[in-house]
């Protein structure tokens, strides 16, 4: 079958070795720790028990790179994926040959048959949608099954509650073909927000209905909810990959990805002197510089950068955090060095840009934004290295 694939995951040098660091040529690299993502899912795992918890593994396992993700936590035990695309399912079934995989957008008109192909299953939010699934399924005789998504208040995707309804008779009857009733959570980071608890009471009635169908509500956040949010499956993202799931509190799991990126120019300025486009940041004492080579285009956003007066994110060179002067480039950023001693830092090095207390919700602090697009806006110009105890030891 000649099918159109999503864009591939960037061209990698993964490589199984411990420091890429090594490699003279690498321009930044990307470290994903497969150990951490899989201690986080057994976290996960346990603190919802006897509940299973899924993976997430749309938007290429949140940067860190289907195949490797799926292939470990598959390795660890997790059973079933959620990926957003046909794409992403074709990418999560490589490397995982008897999981569930699930496709979050659903199917679109006449492309049943590539959810057979692949065995995946849509996860089916309006009733059009299900008729044409159930046409392909009786035409093919297909019995790979879908998940059905009830929305309960996050008005996005969804069977409102209604149509939900309408469908009992269906489960009632058996043989319905739906394997999963589902909805989803619009503020579970926000664990006083009143949405919960009507979203909960929404889902559990109508999911009381679906009889003997697995039901499931709580993503990463919703997992840290009062344990009635957990029903029979949970989807958890963002907190396999070391993203906080209770924002309000201590982060319950294990940093998973770290940042490093080559210093190739090292200099002085002069006090006075300003630095980067737009002339934003003035040198108030004589200046030395390490200029990084990592910009915006390779997912470090323009918001970080320092002008006079204003608070930048910060880097690790040589141990000690430094502040960013001026504008962040496209490739390039400078830092600020000037606090270190002298011969610390030479052309070569690198700077880390998370790790070593760098976390990415501090970062997404200062991109303005969340720890999940920190993660899914990596560039394509780092080396992806991937570290477990398995490929290392
Ligand atoms: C992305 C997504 C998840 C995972 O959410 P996290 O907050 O990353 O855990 C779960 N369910 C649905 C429907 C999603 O779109």
């Amino acid at each position: 079958m000649n099918v159109v694939t999503d864009p591939k995951p960037p061209e990698t040098d993964a490589v199984t070795s411990t420091s890429a660091e090594q490699d003279a040529a690498a321009t930044g690299v990307l470290t994903i720790d497969l150990d951490a993502i899989v201690a986080n899912w057994r976290t996960l795992e346990s603190r919802v028990l006897p509940a299973e918890c899924a993976a997430v593994v749309k938007a290429n396992a949140y940067g860190c790179g289907t195949e490797p993700v799926v292939r470990a936590l598959a390795a660890a035990g997790c059973k079933t994926f959620f990926v957003a695309t046909l794409g992403e399912a074709r990418a999560a079934r490589a490397a995982a040959r008897s999981a569930t995989i699930y496709v979050l957008d659903g199917c679109f008109p006449n492309s049943g048959a590539h959810f057979a192909e692949i065995d995946c299953k849509p996860v089916i939010g309006d009733l059009n949608e299900l008729a044409e699934w159930d046409m392909f399924c009786r035409r093919s005789g297909w019995t790979g099954g879908a998940a059905v998504h009830i929305d309960t208040g996050m008005n996005r995707l969804g069977l409102s509650l209604a149509d939900a309804e309408g469908l009992v008779p269906r489960i009632n009857a058996g043989n319905h073909g739906i394997t999963l009733v589902m909805s989803h959570l619009a503020c579970a980071e926000t664990p006083q927000h009143p949405l919960n608890g009507r979203q909960v009471a929404s889902f559990r009635e109508i999911a009381s209905q679906y009889a003997n169908v697995p039901a499931s509500l709580a993503n990463s956040s919703g997992c840290f909810l009062e344990p009635q949010f957990q029903f029979d499956l949970v989807r958890t993202g963002a907190a396999l990959y070391g993203v906080n799931p209770t924002p309000e509190a201590a982060n319950p799991m294990r940093p998973v990805v770290e940042l490093k990126v080559r210093i190739i120019q090292v200099r002085d300025v002069a006090r006075g002197d300003s630095v980067g486009y737009g002339a934003t940041w003035t040198a108030r004492r004589p200046t030395r510089l390490a200029i990084a080579a990592a910009g915006y285009a390779d997912g470090y956003f323009r918001a970080a950068g320092g002008a006079d007066g204003v608070r930048s994110a910060e880097v690790i060179v040589a141990g000690r955090r430094c502040p960013i002067a001026g504008r962040i480039s496209m490739d390039l950023m400078a830092i600020d060095i000037t606090d270190l001693p002298d011969k610390a830092v030479r052309r070569g090095h690198m700077a880390t840009l998370i790790g070593d207390g760098v976390t990415v919700d501090e970062l997404a602090h200062h991109f303005g934004t969340i720890g999940y697009e920190v993660l899914t806006s990596f560039g394509r110009r780092f080396t992806r290295v991937y570290k477990s105890g398995e490929t290392t030891s």
